[in-house]
């Protein structure tokens, strides 16, 4: 297979081209009229593009290996179709074909089904195509890319890159600069240390951002893993200077309480006391957290309108941005980074006061390992995207490149503890969709503003379900959608600008795990388990009934069997809720992603039960601190940024003293 030619470069074979082209057309064919079909459009090179990025060799070959065997008879009886070739079926059959994958009794089927669809559906509604403007975004309304904001200022850091083999030596060097990794830069350069900040991605600021969901998607995500070993839920995570804090939707929330007192029962007591609340608080002014900026979009008043009339729980979210944030049209856009400046990312913030300390900020350094020599940390050794080595010498490292990598990247180095990998929590996310008569243009306004609390303890321990929205971009969007066929598809796309969703976000109680393959990649296992599926389905039905409340026609959840009523009209909520009980919520059944991600080298008490000491240090090498969304030692059941940066703060504060 001719996949992995050249690194990460992907250079398909015409037979491959052909098959994927193929399968998207089937998925998208156009309507004969205004709407080309997925190839036409470009869709396909697309996908190319998106998928060339993930580093994953084993994930590449495995769907060059399906792109190969694609158009043979052997998928003819696969499908239900007898021994006949893909290429020789009619559209119908060949919807009928993909169909009989996504309905399969079988997970990996299903898994494939839910690969390709996403990956398809995904390029479709991305691709600017030949003439600059999808138009599909036209039929919608969707605006094409607005290209930066006249007179953005020029970028306010400046990051070292190298391009030629480099050794450096200083007190901390931290891997990732994400909302943990930016966090613990500020606080040991405040503290006096020498830091350096190795970056994976590259360093983008506001005369960057403005490109749209394709450009956005490209340069400031994860390039993989892109979902979950077994199809179930979709990945997302920042990778750029600032991680995940460039690109998330800037609700702040602190820890709660209670989630305060289970994690100090694991064994890091602080987390109950004032030391993390002084953390939190600390975090929360340099943020600029407000509820000043949190005015209701189209999409939140639907949420607001809906809870209120149920008589459930609605609240205000605290936001981290700046007066010059319009939370309008500008602020739906931020998920691709915000134009403004007005976002507290931490680019922003904590970045910034550890360069006026003098750390030093590297970009497109991608640690592969750190260099244990008895029982200490002395040296981590990094790549550029060109294979340029770096070599950073220091007296101690901090991790922090996100709580997919930085268990990899721990394991890569050769530390053994059982818990590093383990406790991976992911929040599983599901939406809910209603079709109004009026305009909603959710992909406008303040990115999140309103939340319910009505489910979040279904079990009397805390566990359950919160309801929020987000600025929900044609691209964005189909990731939380069914596919039944490509007309009802192309109808759902058509009433997208009427569309609200209400988001679930589910506290896990259950975890998954982070291993790594031969070349040291991470690969998630994560099956949503029994208990936490039962909390989303009560978060499901909930949302709909928000929906319900708020005047909604049309009612749709992301289950692949397809669940949907129309108030009034045909079907009901209790048909709705049986419907997606039966639909289930198994790999591949209902459409799910996790924008949260945590707790795979967690803080604890013991070297039993958790994969860091009460300080963040690793139990197999103290000088080694972890400092980032991994290190939760359960799931927070609230959007975590806050007290990812709480945690970081605390850790690399301790790590302070112990360095002095
Ligand atoms: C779209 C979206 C919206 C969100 N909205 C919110 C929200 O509104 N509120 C909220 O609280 N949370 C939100 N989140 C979640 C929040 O942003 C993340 O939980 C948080 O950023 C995670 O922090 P982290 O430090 O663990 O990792 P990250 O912020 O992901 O940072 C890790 C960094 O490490 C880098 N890295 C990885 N591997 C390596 C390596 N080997 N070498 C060097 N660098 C490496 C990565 O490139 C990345 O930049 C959102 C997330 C997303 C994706």
């Amino acid at each position: 297979m001719g996949f992995s030619k050249g690194g990460f470069d992907m250079e398909p074979t015409a037979g491959q081209r052909a098959a994927l082209g193929m399968i998207c057309d089937t998925f998208l064919p156009g309507d004969g009229r205004r709407l080309p079909s997925a190839t036409e459009l470009g869709a396909v090179e697309t996908i190319f593009q998106i998928l060339g990025r993930n580093p994953r060799e084993a994930e590449r070959k495995q769907l060059a290996t399906l792109l190969g065997l694609w158009d043979s008879r052997l998928t003819g009886l696969l499908t239900g179709n007898g021994p006949r070739k893909f290429s020789t079926l009619s559209q119908e059959q060949r919807e009928k074909a993909l169909l009989r994958l996504g309905d399969s009794g079988l997970a990996p089927v299903r898994a494939i089904f839910q690969a390709l669809k996403g990956a398809a559906l995904l390029a479709y509604n991305i691709t600017p195509g030949p003439t600059g403007v999808n138009p599909l975004w036209e039929q919608i309304g969707y605006p094409a890319p607005s290209g930066p904001l006249p007179g953005a200022p020029a970028p306010a850091l400046a990051p070292l890159r190298f391009t030629e083999s480099t050794t450096l030596t200083c007190d901390v060097v931290i891997v990732g600069s994400g909302a943990g990794g930016g966090t613990a830069a500020a606080a040991l350069a405040e503290a006096g240390l020498d830091v350096v900040v190795l970056e994976r991605g590259n360093y983008y600021d506001d005369r960057d951002f403005g490109a749209g969901e394709l450009a956005g998607l490209t340069t400031l995500y994860a390039p993989g893993p892109a979902a979950s070993a077994e199809g179930q839920i979709t990945l997302v995570a920042g990778s750029c200077l600032g991680g995940g804090t460039v690109v998330n939707w800037s609700t702040s929330l602190p820890t709660p309480d209670a989630v305060r007192r289970e994690w100090a029962d694991l064994g890091a007591t602080q987390f109950a006391g004032s030391e993390y609340g002084d953390a939190l608080e600390l975090v929360r002014k340099r943020l600029s957290v407000n509820d000043s900026r949190s005015p209701l979009s189209a999409r939140d008043s639907v949420l607001d309108r809906g809870a209120r009339a149920l008589g459930w729980d609605m609240d205000v979210l605290p936001r981290n941005v700046s007066d010059a944030c319009d939370a309008g049209t500008e602020c739906g856009r931020c998920g691709y980074g915000c134009r403004l400046g007005a976002k507290q990312s931490v680019t922003k913030t904590w970045l910034s006061d550890a360069a006026a300390h003098g750390a030093r900020l590297v970009v497109d350094a991608n640690v592969r390992s750190i260099e244990v020599k008895n029982g200490r940390a002395e040296a981590v050794s990094a790549r550029t995207s060109d294979g340029v080595e770096i070599t950073v010498r220091a007296r101690a490292v901090v991790v922090a490149a996100g709580a997919i990598q930085t268990p990899a990247l721990l394991r890569r180095s050769g530390l053994r503890n059982k818990n590093i990998g383990k406790h991976l929590r992911l929040h599983p996310a599901a939406a809910v969709f209603g079709v109004f008569e009026e305009q909603i243009t959710p992909w406008e306004g303040a990115m999140q503003a309103r939340i319910s609390r009505e489910h979040a303890d279904l079990d009397g321990k805390g566990y359950g379900v919160i309801y929020e929205t987000g600025p929900t971009h044609p691209g964005l969007g189909t990731g939380f959608m069914n596919w039944r066929g490509a007309a009802a598809h192309r109808a759902t796309m058509a009433d997208f600008a009427k569309s609200a969703a209400v988001g679930i976000i589910t506290r896990d109680r259950d975890s998954g795990t982070v291993e790594i393959d031969k070349t040291g990649e991470p690969i998630v296992k994560y099956t949503l388990s029994d208990y936490d599926a039962n909390h989303l389905h009560t978060g499901i039905v909930g949302a709909a009934k928000i929906l319900e409340a708020a005047g909604a026609k049309r009612i749709f959840s992301g289950h692949q069997a397809g669940v949907d009523f129309e108030p009034g009209v045909r079907g009901s909520i209790q048909e709705f809720d049986a419907a997606a009980r039966t639909a289930g919520y198994g790999p591949g059944r209902c459409a799910m992603g996790a924008l949260h991600i945590m707790g795979s080298a967690r803080m604890g008490g013991s070297p039993e039960l958790s994969a860091t000491d009460p300080d963040g240090a690793t139990w197999d090498v103290p000088n080694i601190v972890v400092a980032d969304g991994s290190s939760f030692p359960t799931a927070p059941g609230v959007n975590p940024m806050v007290s990812i940066e709480a945690i970081a703060h605390m850790n690399a504060t301790r790590l302070a003293a112990r360095l002095r």
